[in-house]
Formats: structure tokens, C-alpha cells, sequence
């Protein structure tokens, strides 16, 4: 399609419009805690109105602002754009070779807190949705961006809170989380957090184990009992099998430790908090525990669940008892889908590769719009090393082509021959 080699064109011309856009959303820094959003916001806004993008500010409470923009035509399908403006703290500043927010190019590379994770895919989304406006590129369908506060505390008053409440809608979505260049997301691992707690009876330290009943005893007991769930895992046939097996490949890869794959198709545990007890001659009374429990496809949260609930019957404790705090499923999208497709022709087109389509072992906020019903890819820019970490980098040529392949899958999607 000639409309699409003109467009790449034109990307490759305003190069410099599109990565000192990228360079501009770095310098805000829009560290989530404490998450001020206003600022980037309004810079968004400001943005898509110089080439005509209607778009309005949703929020949920102050200090929330949740962006829809949309261009095209309304009454064709619609397919929404996902990013997230708000990023981890920098944490240690000794321990960056740069500073964190200064949004600038060396080496090919972008430099600064969320330039992989995730605003240079974000800004080639906007990029884009401005660079249609402007040339006027008829749509048959809807280009939809949201950009959403707090991807990085959970979702809930963004993605979640714009999805359920219907304040968008569509026929397929693509977030624009770090995946690199040569692969897409297609499923995630499910999440359950559970807050473990342990009751007993208080005595003088010099008495245990003939006096009181010391809860941290019994919490050490359930958490040893609790590692089972690690050996629970999914069955897999057709697509998801084929899926499984090129993830768990690419995870061996990527983290490169015995056993890493496991991660993939298995439940993961991790206990990240305990405390209990007042003081060293006193049998504590009280313990709790937190603890992080990840899920792959073909395993639900209640299966977890009624595991958990089958350690701790049968280690006969008393006083024991459970919460959760997070509960997700385990999600994911068909690679025969439309979504998916459309990805892996504009990169092979783009990149002259064969993209990998795999699950990522963490969570994201694709699944809110997969659990809405709604086919769902990740695909973005990315260099893996200092995302939530030291040196967050992004590399230039990424970012490039990863807005051409956005712009592919808009025409791809949304205009009808
Ligand atoms: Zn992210």
C-alpha cells in the first residue's frame, strides 16, 4: 500500500520531531509514588491539539488524568492504543552514570527514567496519531490512544478504571509496553497476593516451648508448606502449546539461570515481607506474612487458592487464617488474531524479521483489555537492562521503527481496501 511507504518516509524525515518528542515526556519526571500527572497531561493535550486530535481528560479523582484521544471515523472498528506516562523513582541517584530525567540522545541511545518503560513507545504512539491528523490520512475506522496515571501502582484509576466503566471500546489493542524490537507479547502470568497471618499465645521467653504457642513457629510451618504450590502447573495443546514452548526458550534466554523457564508455565512464590513478634524473651503472639504468587495459563487463582486453603488444613494449626490484596487471572490472546498478524507483517515489512509472539512472566495492564474481551498485543521499544532499574536507555533506531510499525498497523486495521 502506497500510503503506508509515504508514511514510513515521512517518519524517516521528522526523525528528530519524533525523538525529541520522546526526549520532552522524559524530562517530566512523573515518578509514580507520589505520581504528579498533571504536567505531562496537559503536554500530551497541548500536543495532539497542534494537529487537530480531539481528545479529553478523564479523572477518577484529582491528580488522576486518564487521556482518550481519538481520529477517524466512528463508525468503522475501532483500535485503541495503550500507554502508561507515569514511571518507577529513579532510586539511588549515585547509581546512575547519568542523570536520570535529563531526556537526552548519546550514542544512538535515548537516556532517562522510562525511556524504555515505557515513553518512547508512548511518544511514537502520539508521533504517529499526530502525524495522521496532520496529513489528513482518511481512516475507515477509529485510532483510539489512552494514556493512562498509574501502570505503575496497579491500574486501578487507569487502565481498569477506563475499561470498566466503558469510557473506551474496541475491536483490538496494542500497549505499548517494553517487549524489543523482535518480539510481541501475546499472555501474561495471573497474580495473587496473599497476606498470610498467625495468631498465638504470649508467655515469657524462658517458658517456650512448654508455655504459650509462638505464632512466628507457626508461620514459618504454613510458609515451608505453602512452596508445593510451585509444582503446580498448565496442560497445553494447539497454539498455546507452541506459544509456552517459544516463551520458555526466550525466558531461558533472556534471564539465563537453571530452571528459569519454569516461570512460564508453573506457579511462582515468592514471600517479600514477614514480621511478627515484640521482643526476644516474649513468645511472639502475632506474625504475618506477605507473599507474591504468580500464575500461568491453564492454573486459575482458585486453584491456588484451594491449595492454599488444603496446606493449611492439613497442618492442623490453629489460628491461621488469609487475604488477598491482588487477584488477577492468567490472560492471553490468540496468534491467529487479527492484532497479532497485523504486528508480525508490519515488523517483517519494517524490520526484515520474523518476530517471536510469547507470555511474559509478569503482569501488565493488557490484561484489564483482555479481560474486557478485547484482543490484545504488547509491542515496544525496549532495552531490558535498566527497566526498573540503574541506566534506563532506549535505543533511537528502536524507537524509529517501532512508531513506523504502529503507523503500519493503523492502515493495516483501519483502512479497508
Ligand atoms: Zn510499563
Amino acid at each position: 500500500m502506497n500510503i503506508k511507504k509515504e508514511l514510513w518516509k515521512e517518519i524517516d524525515n521528522r526523525k528528530e520531531q519524533l525523538i525529541d518528542l520522546c526526549c520532552q515526556l522524559i524530562k517530566m519526571p512523573t515518578e509514580n509514588p507520589p505520581g504528579e500527572m498533571e504536567d505531562i497531561t496537559e503536554f500530551i493535550c497541548k500536543y495532539l491539539e497542534k494537529f487537530g486530535v480531539e481528545n479529553k481528560v478523564h479523572r477518577p479523582k484529582p491528580n488522576k488524568p486518564n487521556i482518550v484521544a481519538k481520529y477517524g471515523n466512528e463508525k468503522g472498528k475501532k483500535l485503541i492504543f495503550n500507554g502508561h506516562a507515569d514511571v518507577v523513582p529513579a532510586g539511588d541517584l549515585s547509581k546512575w552514570d547519568f542523570d536520570p530525567y535529563c531526556g537526552k540522545v548519546k550514542d544512538g541511545k535515548i537516556l532517562g527514567r522510562g525511556t524504555s518503560d515505557m515513553k518512547a513507545g508512548l511518544g511514537g504512539v502520539i508521533f504517529v496519531m499526530g502525524l495522521l491528523a496532520e496529513k489528513k490520512i482518511p481512516l475507515d475506522g477509529q485510532m483510539f490512544l489512552t494514556v493512562v496515571p498509574d501502570e505503575e501502582i496497579s491500574g486501578e484509576l487507569g487502565t481498569k478504571w477506563i475499561v470498566e466503566n466503558n469510557i473506551v471500546t474496541g475491536d483490538a489493542c496494542v500497549v505499548a509496553e517494553p517487549t524489543g524490537y523482535d518480539n510481541c507479547e501475546v499472555g501474561q502470568r495471573g497474580t495473587l497476593w496473599v497476606n498470610l497471618k498467625a495468631e498465638g499465645t504470649s508467655a515469657h521467653g524462658s517458658l517456650s516451648p512448654y508455655v504459650g504457642d509462638n505464632a512466628i513457629e507457626k508461620l514459618i510451618k504454613v510458609l515451608e508448606g505453602i512452596k508445593c504450590l510451585t509444582k503446580l502447573h498448565g496442560e497445553y495443546e494447539g497454539e498455546v502449546k507452541e506459544v509456552i514452548k517459544e516463551s520458555k526458550i526466550a525466558a531461558k534466554e533472556c534471564l539465563n539461570k537453571p530452571g528459569v523457564e519454569n516461570i512460564i508455565d508453573h506457579v511462582t512464590v515468592n514471600i517479600g515481607q514477614i514480621k511478627g513478634g515484640t521482643k526476644t524473651n516474649m513468645v511472639p503472639d502475632s506474625a504475618q506474612a506477605d507473599v507474591d504468587i504468580r500464575i500461568p495459563l491453564g492454573v486459575s487463582t482458585q486453584r491456588v487458592i484451594d491449595n492454599i486453603d488444603k496446606v493449611i488444613e492439613d497442618l492442623n494449626l490453629k489460628g491461621i487464617t488469609y487475604t488477598y490484596s491482588w487477584r488477577s487471572e492468567p490472560n492471553n490472546v490468540s496468534i491467529n488474531s487479527e492484532i497479532v498478524k497485523a504486528v508480525k507483517r508490519n515488523t517483517k515489512d519494517v524490520l526484515g524479521i520474523d518476530i517471536s509472539a510469547t507470555y511474559q512472566w509478569a503482569s501488565s495492564d493488557a490484561r484489564y483489555f483482555r479481560s474486557a474481551g478485547i484482543p490484545t498485543i504488547q509491542y515496544g521499544p525496549a532495552n531490558t537492562e535498566g527497566i526498573h532499574s540503574y541506566n534506563e536507555t532506549v535505543d533511537v533506531k528502536d524507537v524509529i521503527n517501532a512508531a513506523k510499525v504502529y503507523a503500519g498497523m493503523v492502515l493495516d486495521m483501519l483502512v479497508y481496501d
